[in-house]
């Protein structure tokens, strides 16, 4: 079982209060790198979450609004808590999720830099007048925090996901009830240890709930009391909130999944292209929302991007997070290991030729998938029109600029895509034709604190990082002043 000063209590948190499941049940966590049971934490059922949305409206009414200063300060104490426990927290994140350890530690960093962004950015939120004096008023625009919101999070960035979301609700002033991913939630319960001995956040200011998604989601949306959520998961539950607030006509912000086109024109440095493929898409193992999923390689290159590849792939160590030098860690569980040999092997029954990985027959005894690239993929393999959440480059090749846009097109989702080229006008027109709210030109890189990040389409509503993050988590408040 896993030991950590962070890990005194394996409870949910409460309007400042530990709080264990009215009657003791618990669900179990596990190590995906070695099957081993590390924690039994608490399910709760809906009266404690009923509590939690209680002390977050408790919160909120304490003192209204939240001088800027103390939002500010919170925001401050937690990007400290964060930078003093990151080899701690990677640690209990790495054990639960199965990243490699310095990955795991590298998005401890990455949620710090968001509540370290908003604590500088927080002033776009003050109340400004406006410069005209329309109907002779004077016009004044506040930024009133939304109200208690339910924060929901998957398991891909145990600690990524929570820090965009926290961390503009905070600089919001909203209180929050979050509810981790049931794979991931010791990193969470850490992350509440932090708040509670580090900061000065008032009790109900911040609340966990864990236990049955369908339990907590259910008391998230029929309450009234909870004006808003914002959830990053996958799109189905993404829909299923849409249907199930939609007589409240509730505040959404999703962050939903991706099916990231990753194109590469002839012109293109392909070591460089090879290289940020190898770390966009294996990062987290290939379990990430904005990890290449169909590789559009033109017909030209195609055989020598293939080799640049297999060359690299065969480089990759596959093992536990904890030991030195893995690239690639276990998948989360048996369904996910499942899915990505089920698109393997579908893709190579459809045609597809095997160009570095095993035999998807042979796997299966662990969690552990080879990283594996498939060429010679169409539309209508799955590994094409699904999310394969693992280590599977599936490659296609394209003739025309016109002809990849439209297939990097073709499909429901629009979170991110790449495009390698040396052509400046080719990659606007390019950028410009994809519906996708993210596209690297030359790069793999996915999603910062400054910038803004979110899905077009099926991919979701609204966007994290960035100043446009902060406004989320507001309402804008006009009030006009005559005489
Ligand atoms: P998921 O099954 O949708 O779960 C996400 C979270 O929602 C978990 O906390 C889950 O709880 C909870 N949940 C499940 N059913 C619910 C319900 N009926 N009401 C309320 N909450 C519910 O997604 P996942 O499989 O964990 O994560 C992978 C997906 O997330 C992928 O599609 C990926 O692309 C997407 N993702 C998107 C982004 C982005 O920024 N757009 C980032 C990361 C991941 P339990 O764990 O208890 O089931
Ligand atoms: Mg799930």
């Amino acid at each position: 079982m896993i030991e950590s000063p962070l890990l005194k209590q394996l409870s949910g948190y409460v309007g400042g209060q530990w709080l264990d499941a009215a009657d003791g049940a618990t669900f179990d966590v596990y190590n995906p790198a070695t099957g081993e049971r590390i924690a039994a934490v608490a399910s709760m059922a809906a009266a404690e979450v009923e509590q939690a949305v209680a002390a977050g409206c408790r919160a909120l009414k304490l003192m209204q609004p939240y001088p800027v200063e103390t939002r500010r300060r919170w925001l401050e104490e937690i990007r400290d808590a964060l930078q003093a426990d990151r080899d701690e927290l990677g640690r209990i994140l790495c054990l639960e999720h199965g990243k490699p350890l310095a990955e795991a530690k590298a998005e401890v960093d990455y949620a710090a830099g968001f509540f370290d962004y908003y604590s500088l950015h927080i002033g776009a939120l003050e109340p400004h007048s406006l410069a005209e004096k329309p109907r002779n008023c004077s016009w004044t625009v506040h930024y009133r925090p939304v109200g208690v919101v339910g924060l929901i999070t998957p398991w891909n960035f145990p600690i990524g996901m929570i820090a965009k979301k926290l961390s503009a609700a905070l600089a919001a002033g909203c209180p929050s009830v979050i509810k981790p991913a049931s794979e991931t939630p010791l990193t969470m319960i850490a992350l509440f240890t932090l708040m509670a001995e580090r900061t000065s956040l008032p009790d109900g200011m911040v609340n966990l709930v864990m236990g049955k998604a369908s339990v907590i989601g259910q008391v998230l949306c029929d309450s009234a009391e909870v004006p808003m959520l914002s959830f990053t998961g996958s799109t189905e539950v993404g829909r299923q909130l849409i249907h199930d607030t939609a007589d409240q006509v509730k505040k959404l912000a999703l962050e939903l999944g991706g099916n990231a086109p990753f194109i590469v024109f002839a012109d293109a440095d392909l070591d460089a292209a090879a290289d940020n493929l190898i770390a966009n898409k294996f990062r987290g193992g290939g379990q990430t929302c904005v990890c290449a999923n169909r590789i559009f390689v033109h017909e030209d290159v195609l055989a020598s991007f293939g080799a640049k590849l297999a060359e690299r792939v065969g480089r990759m160590t596959v093992g536990d997070g904890l030991s030195e030098g893995v690239d690639i860690g276990p998948l989360i569980n048996r369904a996910g290991f499942d899915k990505v040999r089920r698109h393997v092997q579908d893709a190579l029954d459809q045609g597809g030729t095997l160009v570095a990985g095993p035999d998807p027959g042979s796997l299966g005894g662990d969690l552990y998938y080879p990283p594996t690239v498939v060429s010679g993929v169409t539309p209508e393999m799955a590994c094409y029109r699904e999310e394969t959440f693992g280590p599977l480059v599936p490659m296609a090749s394209f003739r025309t600029e016109e002809e990849v846009v439209a297939a990097g097109n073709d499909t429901e989702f629009g979170l991110a895509c790449y495009v390698f080229t040396a052509d400046a006008e080719r990659a606007q027109r390019v950028a410009a034709g994809l519906r996708f709210g993210h596209v690297g030109w030359n790069t793999g890189t996915g999603p910062t604190p400054e910038a803004p990040f979110g899905g077009m389409k099926a991919s979701g509503i609204g966007r994290e990082g960035g100043v446009e993050g902060l406004f989320e988590f507001v309402e804008p408040q006009t009030v006009p002043r005559g005489g």
